[in-house]
């Protein structure tokens, strides 16, 4: 891993000026290139926590944990009263109002969908009537073309 046993101590260990060893645990996750990554994390949690914390997880969930308290420090190092709490209230109120909004857009939609079926149905019956009209208008023309040609017949 970078830094562990060459020469190069990693950014922890270069910052608490300390021989980084192989089994150093901030080796594997800060790396000397980013030392203002380990800077910020010990800056807000200390070292010795840090360090702690990471032994307390299995290594596979290492790189997580660190990727979760630099984004912590970072956010605390931002906003020193809420720190990453502030980004989650105000997610979590964008949440509440886009589920709103939604809520609201489906209330529209359902009226909207109402609407149209009402609308149909007046069509549909419209439209029958003006069937029944139409049919009682042919009905009339013919009876009169009978008539006519009854008559017509007549003088014939
Ligand atoms: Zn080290």
């Amino acid at each position: 891993m970078a830094g562990s046993g060459s020469g190069t101590p990693c950014a922890s260990c270069k910052l608490l000026r300390r021989r980084c060893t192989s089994e150093c645990v901030f080796a594997p996750y800060f790396p000397a290139e980013e030392a203002q990554r380990f800077a910020m994390v010990h800056r807000v949690f200390g070292a010795s926590n840090v360090s702690k914390m990471l032994l307390d997880v299995p290594p596979p969930q290492r790189p997580d944990a660190v990727s979760s308290l630099v984004y912590e420090a970072n956010a605390r190092m931002r906003d020193p009263v809420y720190g990453c709490v502030a980004a989650i209230s105000f997610l979590q109120q964008q949440v509440s109002q886009l589920q709103m909004q939604l809520a609201l857009a489906n209330a529209e939609t359902a009226a909207l969908q109402l609407q149209l079926q009402q609308q149909h149905q007046d069509q549909d019956e419209h439209h029958q009537q003006q069937c029944i009209l139409e049919n009682a208008a042919a009905h009339h023309q013919l009876m009169l073309q009978e008539a006519f040609l009854k008559k017509e017949s007549m003088w014939t």
